[in-house]
């Protein structure tokens, strides 16, 4: 273990964001309501106005502008999630995730396969 736990670095902090986004989205209601809908909206504004790594925020608001969210279906939102991940990864030279709401799920929500992953996945 390291003596210091440090500020993040972008890849700290996007492993991380990545996390909260995908799984809020793997929650998010199927029928939001329209208030649910109008929150989603402005958490993700907020986030591409504040997302500390400021070289990341710049591109996030402008594919934003070029794909709003998409904010009425749980389907949706996940599908959305992943191709603005998809365009990071892109960007960095990564392999794109395959966006198919089975296999989002299977990542972010419930994945009652494997053994491994049988005690997490418990949050709802
Ligand atoms: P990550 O890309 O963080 O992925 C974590 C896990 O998510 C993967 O292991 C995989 O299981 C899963 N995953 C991968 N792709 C998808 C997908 N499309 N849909 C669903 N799940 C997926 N870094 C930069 O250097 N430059 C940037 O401009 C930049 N912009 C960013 C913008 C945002 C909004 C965020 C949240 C992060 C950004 N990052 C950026 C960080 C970058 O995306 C990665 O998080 C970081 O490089 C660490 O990558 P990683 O290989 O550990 O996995």
């Amino acid at each position: 273990k390291k003596a210091v736990d440090c500020p993040p670095n972008s890849g700290v902090l996007g492993r991380a964001s990545w996390t909260l986004l995908h799984t809020m989205a793997a929650w998010y209601p199927d029928q939001p309501t329209a208030e649910d809908q109008q929150h989603m909206e402005s958490f993700m504004s907020a986030l591409a106005r504040f997302y500390p790594c400021t070289w990341c925020a710049r591109d996030f608001q402008a594919n934003l502008e070029e794909s709003p969210v998409p904010t009425s279906s749980r389907k949706e939102l996940c599908q959305w999630m992943c191709e603005q991940h998809n365009l990071v990864n892109e960007k960095l030279g990564k392999s794109v995730f395959d966006c198919d709401l089975k296999n989002l799920d299977k990542r972010w929500r419930k994945n009652t396969q494997d053994p491994e992953c049988k005690t997490s996945g418990l949050l709802h």
